[in-house]
Parts: C-alpha cells; sequence; structure tokens
C-alpha cells in the first residue's frame, strides 16, 4: 500500500511541503488537513486592512484547486482541525466541522505545520472590556468564510474612523500603521484623513533593531504619531462606542474609534503532547527536522510551530524545502540531509506601499531595495506560485 504523509496545516510550509511531495515521490499520498480550506497570503493582510487596496481572490489559493493538477487518487484535502496526535498507534485526531464525531487518521510520515496565530491581548474585567479588542486578520485563524469576513469588517470599521490606534511596535504593527498613515495621514478630514498612533511597549519601535530609527523616520513622514514605552494595559468601549485605552507612563487614558492590536505569535500546538513542546509552547526540532521527543522520527515540524531562529516566511520556506526532501529520502530509504536556513539573516519592513526599511546581517539596504523586495507588492506577485506548485 502506498505510505501516507499526513501534513497539519495548509500555509506556506504545509501547502509547499504537499507541492513538494506531489511533484517528487510518486508513491506516497498526501493527505492535507487544515482548519482553513484557503491559503492565505497573510503578509499583505497589513495593506488588504485599507478598503479598496488588495482584493481576497488576490490573497487565497483554495487548497483543493492548488492540488487539483494531481492525481486524484494521490492526495486529499480535509478541511478540519487537528485536535490529538498519537505518535505511537501513528494516528491524527481532526475535529471536522459538521461531523460529530473527530476522525482518525493514520500516517506514516507527519508533518506539523499549524503555524502559529495572533496573541489575544489580555481580556480585562469590567463593562465593555471585551468588545473593545476586536479579532484582526494578521494570521490564518479561523475558516476561510471567517478570515474573509474579518478582514471585511475590519476595512469597515477602518472606513468610519477617525482616529486609529495600532498596539504593538514590532513588524506587523510598523508596517499596519505605515499602511494607515500612507492612505490616511496628514489628510483634513474632509478630505478622507485619519489621525494614526502606533504604540510600542518598548524603549523603541522593531524591538531596538539597528533599522528601527530608519523605520521611525519612514513613520513620521507617514504622520504615524509613535509613541514608545506606550503599551496598552487596558481597554474598554465607552457607551458611545468609542474605545478607552490605558496606555503605560500617560497620564490621560487615550480615545480611539478603532483599535488594532499586533501584540505577538502564539503557536497552534494545543493539540500535541506537552512532552513535545518548550517552555514557549513550540515544538523543538533536531538538526533533520525531526520533532524532538518522538524516538521513530517519523514526524517533522516547520515554520511557526518550530519558530527558530525566529517565525518567518522565509525561514518557513528554507524549511519546508528541506522537509519535503527528508520525507522523499525516507520513503525512498535513504538517510535524511541536514535542514539548511539562510546564510544571512534579513529583516525588512515595508513602510507603506512606497518605501521600506532593512537589513542584510547588519548592512543597512535603501529604501528603495526594501520597496522593490517587499513593500511594492507585499509578495502578492508569488501567490500564483502555491496555485500551480511552482512555489516547491
Ligand atoms: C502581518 C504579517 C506579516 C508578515 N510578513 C513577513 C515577511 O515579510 N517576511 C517573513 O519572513 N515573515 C513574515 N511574517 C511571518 C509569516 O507570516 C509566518 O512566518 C508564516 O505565516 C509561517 O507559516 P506557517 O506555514 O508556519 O504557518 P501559518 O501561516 O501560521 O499557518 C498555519 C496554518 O495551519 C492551520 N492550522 C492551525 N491550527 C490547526 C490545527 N489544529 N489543525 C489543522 N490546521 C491548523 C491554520 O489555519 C493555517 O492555515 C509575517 C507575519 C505577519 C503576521
Amino acid at each position: 500500500m502506498a505510505p501516507t504523509v499526513v501534513i497539519l496545516g495548509g500555509a506556506y510550509g504545509g501547502l509547499q511541503i504537499a507541492h513538494s511531495l506531489l511533484k517528487n515521490n510518486k508513491e506516497a499520498k498526501v493527505v492535507l488537513v487544515s482548519k482553513n480550506s484557503h491559503f492565505y497570503w497573510n503578509l499583505a493582510s497589513v495593506r488588504a486592512i485599507v478598503p479598496g487596496s488588495v482584493e481576497d481572490k488576490q490573497m487565497f489559493v483554495s487548497l483543493t484547486e492548488a492540488l487539483s493538477r494531481y492525481p486524484k487518487e494521490r492526495y486529499e484535502v480535509i478541511v478540519g482541525s487537528a485536535e490529538g496526535v498519537d505518535t505511537a498507534a501513528k494516528t491524527v485526531k481532526v475535529a471536522i466541522p459538521g461531523t460529530a464525531e473527530p476522525r482518525s487518521i493514520s500516517y506514516d510520515q507527519l508533518v506539523l505545520a499549524t503555524g502559529s496565530r495572533n496573541t489575544q491581548p489580555e481580556k480585562r474585567a469590567g463593562a465593555g472590556a471585551d468588545e473593545a479588542i476586536p479579532a484582526t486578520p494578521w494570521k490564518a485563524d479561523g475558516t476561510y468564510e471567517e478570515i474573509t469576513a474579518l478582514l471585511q469588517a475590519t476595512r469597515e470599521k477602518v472606513k468610519a474612523a477617525k482616529h486609529i490606534v495600532v498596539a504593538g511596535g514590532g513588524s506587523t504593527g510598523v508596517e499596519a500603521a505605515a499602511e494607515l498613515g500612507y492612505a490616511f495621514g496628514g489628510k483634513s478630514e474632509d478630505k478622507g484623513g485619519k489621525q494614526i498612533v502606533l504604540l510600542s511597549s518598548g524603549a523603541e519601535i522593531l524591538g531596538s533593531d539597528i533599522i528601527a530609527s530608519s523605520a521611525r523616520n519612514e513613520l513620521n513622514k507617514l504622520h504615524v504619531d509613535v509613541r514608545t514605552g506606550a503599551g496598552v494595559t487596558a481597554a474598554r468601549t465607552l457607551p458611545d462606542g468609542r474605545i478607552e485605552l490605558t496606555v503605560a507612563g500617560a497620564s490621560e487614558p487615550l480615545i480611539t474609534d478603532l483599535y488594532l492590536a499586533a501584540v505577538g505569535l502564539t503557536p497552534n500546538t494545543e493539540y500535541l503532547d506537552a512532552s513535545l513542546l518548550n517552555d514557549r509552547k513550540n515544538v523543538e526540532v533536531d538538526e533533520f527536522y525531526h520533532v524532538k521527543g518522538v524516538a521513530s522520527n517519523d514526524v517533522w515540524a516547520v515554520g511557526d510551530v518550530v519558530s527558530k531562529p525566529r517565525a518567518g516566511f522565509v525561514i518557513t520556506m528554507k524549511q519546508a524545502g528541506g522537509v519535503a526532501k527528508n520525507v522523499d529520502l525516507v520513503l525512498k530509504g535513504k538517510s535524511p540531509q541536514v535542514v539548511k536556513l539562510l546564510p544571512v539573516d534579513v529583516m525588512v519592513v515595508a513602510t507603506g506601499p512606497s518605501r521600506g526599511a532593512g537589513r542584510l546581517n547588519s548592512w543597512r539596504l535603501p529604501s528603495l531595495a526594501v520597496w522593490v523586495a517587499k513593500g511594492r507588492t507585499l509578495g502578492l506577485n508569488m501567490v500564483a506560485g502555491y496555485l500551480n506548485g511552482s512555489a516547491a
């Protein structure tokens, strides 16, 4: 019987591995399990919240359509949520919406690529506290229908708001504030202008990286009001619908129409045994990307579930390339190879559609280079590769 490779998570890591195995291994059956029926190019989510900027069809790829180029008997797409893995019995329990009982799926090789979701700011007690913290569309958290509805709802809130606070001085917060600044900053209200505030709990944005001052200059040009040492400690909805934020170091509460939090990522690893997770709830892997703690060496992990050296799309692509190759080698009775990542550390932050800040190791990149590499399209030109398989 054909060996079965089960892949959990239909995003950058999972879909790339599915394509790669289906192209390069003519024996294995690939079962791709994902909470959402569509791959989501979340890198463009920071721009997609601006009404009229990016269409949903540019950002989503149907997983079934993406794999339909391979023989039907070679793959299965299951839209559902992994709820448990039994590494001794080699089975995964998957909850499928609309069915009462979870489905048990056997595997020969298992790949964990369930990524991460937005960390929700802690909910506070008190009237209006829960409603004040809206969900954000930065990651593929939920079904396709839920993500597209959330994107649309966020666009409508952006459109209606006159004052927007983005909380979080990391790349996502900086990029979202810059997109909003580019679209609405420095204009009068009658010309569609909005006040955009970026709050960072740290003493500097971007974790005080060497590109922080360049990014801050770009944000200033876009009329984004950047406040550091200014973490949000509480949020509540006022009777008139506006949101009151308590901000560290500020004597007065900050009142806003829309509060968008971008305060970190939480790994989607709740379905795994605690013995496979480190204290940050990430999966630990060896140099082949076998999950540590599974002696049979038939469970692999890539992407944000690993978050090593950090969570990143380019890192995920390299890991996925290595794991796809290793699973193929093992299925052919050969030894896996050490997975190699990029030899340089690249950090690029788009500051709106026309500029950016970045570095290659400790060499600062000119804004134009970041614009060409990232800001111009936010990678939307690469989405087609996940549909036609050329990304693998
Ligand atoms: C706004 C933003 C911009 C970014 N820009 C960049 C950038 O420019 N460059 C860069 O290198 N990185 C960037 N990143 C990081 C990048 O998005 C992540 O590194 C990448 O998404 C990781 O991909 P992944 O395949 O590991 O998982 P994810 O993209 O996190 O996707 C996980 C998938 O698994 C599914 N899933 C989750 N739980 C389960 C379950 N229990 N069962 C089944 N399926 C499940 C999810 O629905 C999803 O489809 C950015 C991140 C954000 C938030």
